[in-house]
């Protein structure tokens, strides 16, 4: 740890040190246009302090901001970056040997998406926390378009929802399955459960960019899953493929994205309610008390009601001077999170395999 902090200290210039007003003004002041795109692999990574350091030196010089992760099980990487540097990127990209198959996905829609460049070194890029004898990642679902994916729903196949449920309370693949939970550990466990009994059965998996469906697909075909197939480049190129060919949206509501944006649009539909009123909103954010910080589902007039928090507790307490706040939430007497919840689950039910 202390040559960690070693190591920190001496290579400054690899890491942000803006606070976060400074990083808007400056995104404001920008002359040009940028875009977000993504992209992850699954691939044998070494050295990975400094091929992050190498990524972060060749990233910044681009302007590229974002948020990746990089693990020794490959890369997952959405970025933010100056369409005038998106060719030289894409370039750089693909010139490293090991990258040069890889699928980079432009969003859905645009929007203030990042206002930094994060790269960190992680255990795992999707954290499942599965056994590493419980998946085999040269072992993965079939890749399918979406036209052949539009075939398997016509024909009856069993969609699931491979993102944790409150992604699936805003927009999700019509007749799919919502597995009930709330941290990415317990999604694995939880689909092989709820599929028990259908091993032979035809299995569409979907996530927003694909990478979740990577590992979890291996992971039910470990475990004795025969015919497992996933959506390639997830909803993200959905969306895109099927705007391209004019192909209506078996995907309604909002595709919800881990920036700034929180979320894209792809069909109007509002599937989700304010987790205050009740009224349709599929508006998410964070509860603007940052000792609570929950992220939760609120229409714009609760918004001005609550002063964009999550409860009336949150509400009086960002009133209290902030010293007032730390020392409160300091003395650990107040609890905030967990406040809302269950709000999805009743309707959950509602949601049954279909064969
Ligand atoms: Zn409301
Ligand atoms: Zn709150």
């Amino acid at each position: 740890m202390a040559l960690e902090n070693v190591k920190i200290s001496m290579n400054k210039s690899l890491y942000n040190k803006k606070n976060k007003e400074q990083l808007l003004k400056e995104i404001e002041n920008e002359d040009f246009q940028r875009i977000t795109i993504s992209f992850y692999k699954y691939i044998n990574l070494k050295h990975l302090n400094k091929f992050r350091d190498d990524l972060y030196s060749q990233w910044k010089k681009l302007d590229v901001l974002g948020r990746v992760y990089i693990a020794k099980e490959g890369i997952n990487a959405q970025l933010s970056l100056p369409e005038h540097n998106l060719e030289k990127f894409k370039n750089e990209l693909l010139s490293i040997s090991q990258f040069n198959d890889i699928l980079i996905k432009p969003a859905v829609q645009e929007g203030l998406s990042f206002l930094k460049l994060t790269i960190k070194v992680k255990n795992e890029i999707v954290a499942y926390k599965v056994p590493e004898n419980e998946f085999d990642m040269a072992i993965t679902g079939i890749h399918l378009n979406y036209k052949d994916y539009h075939q398997k729903i016509d024909d009856g196949a069993i969609i699931i929802d491979m993102r944790n449920n409150y992604e699936g309370e805003v927009g999700r693949f019509k007749n799919a399955i919502i597995p009930d939970v709330d941290r990415s550990e317990d999604l694995l466990p939880t689909v092989k459960k709820l599929l028990q009994g259908h091993e032979d059965d035809t299995v569409l998996m979907y996530c927003t960019g694909g990478i979740r469906c990577e590992k979890a697909s291996s992971y039910l075909i470990s475990h004795g899953f025969t015919d497992v197939n996933q959506l390639n480049g997830g909803v993200i190129k959905y969306a895109h493929d099927i705007k391209n060919d004019n192909i209506e949206s078996k995907f309604i509501g909002k595709n919800f994205v881990f920036d700034h944006r929180l979320g894209e649009n792809i069909t109007d539909d509002i599937i989700s309610q304010c987790h205050q009123c009740d009224n349709p909103s599929n508006r998410h954010l964070d509860c603007d008390n940052q000792s609570c910080h929950i992220l939760f589902i609120q229409c714009e007039k609760c918004s001005i009601k609550y002063n964009n928090c999550c409860s009336e507790k949150c509400t009086e307490f960002i009133k209290l001077p902030k010293e007032e706040q730390k020392r409160i939430f300091k003395e650990g007497n107040i609890k905030f999170t967990a406040q809302i919840s269950n709000k999805i689950k009743p309707r959950l039910k509602d949601l049954k395999i279909n064969p």
